[in-house]
C-alpha cells in the first residue's frame, strides 16, 4: 500500500494515506477526516473482498460519512459476481469444471479456432499426480530484499504485534508491480514447465516445489489474472512449457480462483454459518505452535510460519484433511486459514476452507469430501519416512493418526456418504475388514479424538 501510494503521488494524484500507527480507530474515521479536508461530495470505492465490509459500505457508510458512496466493480477478476450468478442460476450443483469450460470459451485461452480445447481435452489432471523425484531442482520463488519503506513496516508490525504468528524475517515478497512481474517471469521460465507434473507433490526438502507463489500478488492487484494466464499460454504456444503444465496452471486461476469468488458472493452471508457435518471440536494448539509429532503437519505449519505460505496440497490434504477428520469447528479452522497466509482474503479463503476442506456446505463446492488416510500423504510426499508414526498401521498405538481418523470419519458419516457413487467402494472396503480390526481402528481413533492436543 505504501509503495502504491507513492506511485500515485508520483503520477500526480493527491493521496491521503493513513498508516497503522496513526490515530484512527476505524476505516470510516480516516475516510471522514479525508472527506472533510477535501470537501468531497461523493466517495468512489472498489468493491471489497469481504461481505461484511460491502454490507457496511452499502448500509452504514453514506450516513457515517455524510456523502454518497458509489461502489465500483473490482476489475481484477475475469467474471463479475452478477455474471457468475447468471451462470449458476438453475444449476443444482454448479461444478467448477463446467464453469471453467465456459471461461475458456469466453476468453479463448487454450482454445482452437473450431471451439475445441487445445490438445483435445479440457483437463490433464491424470498426468499431474507425480511424486517429486528430487531429480529436477525446484527453482524457488523470486526473492526481493526489503527497501527502506518495507523495513519501516516490518519494524511497525514487529513492535505492534509482538505475539503474532509467523516470522517477519526474512521478508522477500514483491511489493511493487515491477517486482511482481519479475516474480511471474521467474516462475514462467523456471517452474512452469514442471508445474503440472508435481502439482500434487509435497516434499520436506522444499516448501514451494514448482508452484508459482503468485497468489498474494494476484489477490493484492500487483498482477492481473488474465495477463498471467495469457503469459502462461504464450509459453505453451512457443513450445517452452508442456500443455499439461500450462492447462493445469490456467485452470487454477481461470477456473478455481474465479469460481470460488463467484460462489462466495452468491452464497454469502448464509455461507459463513454452514456446518453440515456438524464439526465442533476445538482447533488443536499445534496449528499455531507446530509442535506435533506428525511430520506432515509439523512441516506444513513450519512452512506457514516461515513464509506465510504453504502450497495447495499442504493446505488441502494435510492441515485441511486433519481438521476435517478431527471434526474441527468450521469457524475456528476458517479463522486460522484467514490469519496465517499472505494471500488470505475471505472471498477466496472461506469457500476453500468451508466448502473444499470441511465439506460444510453439504457438497455445493465439491461433490465428495477430500478426506484421505496417511496412504495418500505417503504416496505424494517423503514426510512419512521421518515420522515417528507408522503409516502402514491404523490400529496400533503408534499408528498414523490419519489412518484411524479417516476410517472413523467414514464410519461416522455413513448416513451421508454411503450411497455416494464415488464413495460406495470405500464403504464396501470398510465392510470387508474383519470386525475385530474395525473395532480396533475405531478404538484407536476414539483415543486420538479424546486428546487431539497430543498428537
Ligand atoms: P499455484 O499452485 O501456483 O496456483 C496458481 C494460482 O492459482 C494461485 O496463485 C492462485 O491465484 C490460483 N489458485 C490455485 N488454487 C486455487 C484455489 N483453490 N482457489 C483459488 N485460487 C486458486 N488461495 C488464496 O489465494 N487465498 C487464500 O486465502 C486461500 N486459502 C486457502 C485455504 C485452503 C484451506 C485451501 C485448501 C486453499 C486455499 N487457497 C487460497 C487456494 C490455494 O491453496 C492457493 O491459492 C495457492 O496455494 C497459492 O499458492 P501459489 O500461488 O503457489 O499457487
Ligand atoms: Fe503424516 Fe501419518 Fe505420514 Fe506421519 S505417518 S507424516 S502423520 S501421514
Amino acid at each position: 500500500m505504501r509503495h502504491f501510494a507513492e506511485r500515485l503521488r508520483q503520477a500526480g494524484w493527491r493521496v491521503d494515506y493513513y498508516t497503522l500507527d496513526q490515530d484512527h480507530q476505524e476505516l470510516t474515521d480516516a475516510l471522514l477526516a479525508s472527506r472533510r479536508a477535501s470537501g468531497a461530495r461523493q466517495l468512489l470505492v472498489t468493491a471489497p473482498g469481504e461481505w461484511r465490509l460491502l454490507d457496511a459500505m452499502k448500509r452504514q457508510w453514506p450516513q457515517k460519512l455524510g456523502c454518497a458512496v458509489r461502489i465500483l466493480d473490482d476489475r481484477r477478476f475475469l467474471c463479475t459476481s452478477n455474471a457468475f450468478r447468471d451462470w449458476a442460476e438453475g444449476r443444482k450443483q454448479p461444478r467448477m469444471e463446467y464453469f471453467y469450460r465456459t471461461m475458456r470459451r469466453a476468453t479463448g485461452l487454450l482454445m482452437e479456432a473450431d471451439g475445441q480445447p487445445r490438445g483435445g481435452r479440457w483437463n490433464f489432471d491424470k498426468e499431474n499426480r507425480k511424486r517429486f523425484d528430487g531429480e529436477t531442482p525446484p527453482p524457488g520463488p523470486k526473492r526481493f530484499p526489503p527497501d527502506a519503506t518495507t523495513r519501516d513496516v516490518l519494524d511497525l508490525v514487529g513492535a505492534r504485534f509482538p505475539d503474532r504468528f509467523g516470522d517477519l524475517q526474512p521478508f522477500w515478497f514483491a511489493v511493487t508491480e515491477e517486482q511482481a512481474q519479475d516474480a511471474l517471469n521467474h516462475f514462467l521460465e523456471h517452474a512452469l514447465p514442471h508445474f503440472g507434473d508435481y502439482q500434487d507433490a509435497m516434499d520436506s526438502g522444499d516448501d514451494f516445489l514448482f508452484h508459482s507463489v503468485l497468489s498474494q500478488y494476484i489477490n493484492a492487484g500487483l498482477l492481473d489474472p488474465l495477463a498471467v494466464c495469457e503469459a502462461a499460454e504464450q509459453r505453451y504456444l512457443q513450445g517452452q512449457a508442456p500443455l499439461n503444465a500450462v492447462e493445469g496452471f490456467i485452470r487454477q486461476i481461470l477456473g478455481w480462483r474465479e469460481y470460488v469468488r463467484g460462489l462466495y458472493w452468491l452464497l454469502m452471508p448464509g455461507y459463513l454459518e454452514e456446518n453440515r457435518l456438524a464439526s465442533h471440536r476445538d482447533l488443536p494448539w499445534f496449528y499455531w505452535s507446530g509442535e506435533t509429532r506428525m511430520r506432515c503437519v509439523a512441516e506444513s505449519v513450519r512452512a506457514t510460519r516461515e513464509h506465510a505460505y504453504a502450497h495447495h496440497i499442504q493446505r488441502l490434504m494435510v492441515t485441511g484433511n486433519l481438521a476435517l477428520l478431527l471434526g474441527v469447528e468450521v469457524k475456528q479452522i476458517h479463522e486460522w486459514y484467514l490469519a496465517v497466509y499472505a494471500d488470505a482474503y475471505e472471498w477466496v479463503e472461506l469457500p476453500n476452507t468451508l466448502g473444499m476442506v470441511m465439506h460444510a456446505d453439504g457438497g455445493y463446492l465439491g461433490s465428495k469430501p477430500y478426506a484421505a488416510s496417511g496412504k495418500y500423504i505417503q504416496r505424494m510426499s517423503n514426510y512419512c519416512g521421518d515420522c515417528p508414526y507408522k503409516v502402514s498401521s491404523a490400529e496400533e498405538d503408534n499408528s498414523c493418526p490419519f489412518n484411524s481418523l479417516y476410517w472413523h470419519f467414514i464410519h461416522r458419516h455413513r448416513g451421508r456418504f454411503e450411497k455416494h457413487p464415488r464413495m460406495s467402494m470405500i464403504y464396501k472396503a470398510w465392510e470387508r475388514m474383519a470386525a475385530p480390526k474395525r473395532e480396533a481402528i475405531l478404538a484407536r481413533a476414539e483415543q486420538l479424538l479424546d486428546d487431539p492436543e497430543h498428537l
